[in-house]
């Protein structure tokens, strides 16, 4: 089993907590899940005339290879209704694979780490909850906290929402 793989989940369609759960109960037929973070409400990011969206991120181990998971993972976000409009526009579900322990993966259809994870507080607050002290051979600066401090801007709007997840 790979262990200290972070999923990052992101919706602002629909009932964003419901449609978390469901994803990752599909995500535990293939996948253990050890923490998972509060739920984030945000400014959408990009593209503004959207409903704010919810983030949150999740712990996982699986055997499965990267991108085998993203497979699975763009599987789920299908099953839920995922349609993409526009790039950074309104979604049912966004599944992304953030971290995958200490690799490094830079194909056309994978980037790992997830080159997000540094620049947007709704991705680091989540990873933040679950790890405090999380990073990784390839960040500059090394670590999730200091990201956070040198952020130009910030999309986070509320205290984030404890979640009553039944896995
Ligand atoms: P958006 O970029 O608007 O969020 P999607 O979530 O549908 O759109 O993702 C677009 C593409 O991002 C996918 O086709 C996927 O191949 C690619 N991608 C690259 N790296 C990653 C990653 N680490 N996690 C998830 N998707 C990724
Ligand atoms: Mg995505």
């Amino acid at each position: 089993m790979n262990a200290d793989i972070y999923l990052g989940l992101g919706a602002n369609l629909g009932e964003p907590s419901q449609t978390f759960e469901l994803a990752l109960a599909l995500v535990g037929r293939f996948a253990k899940i050890h923490q998972v973070s509060k739920l984030y409400k945000s400014s959408p990011f990009g593209f503004s005339d959207q409903p704010p969206f919810v983030n949150a991120a999740a712990q996982i181990s699986t055997s499965l290879e990267p991108l085998d998971l993203l497979t699975k993972l763009q599987f789920i976000e299908g099953a839920l209704g995922k349609e993409v409009i526009r790039k950074n526009g309104p979604r049912i579900i966004d599944l992304d694979l953030l971290i995958y322990g200490d690799r490094v993966i830079e194909e056309q259809d994978l980037t790992i780490p997830h080159p997000g994870i540094l620049t947007r507080d709704f991705v680091l607050r989540p990873l933040l909850d679950i790890s405090p002290d999380l990073s990784h051979p390839s960040w500059k600066p090394k670590t999730l906290k200091s990201a956070l401090g040198g952020l130009q801007e910030n999309f986070i709007r509320e205290s984030p929402e404890e979640w009553n997840l039944q896995l």
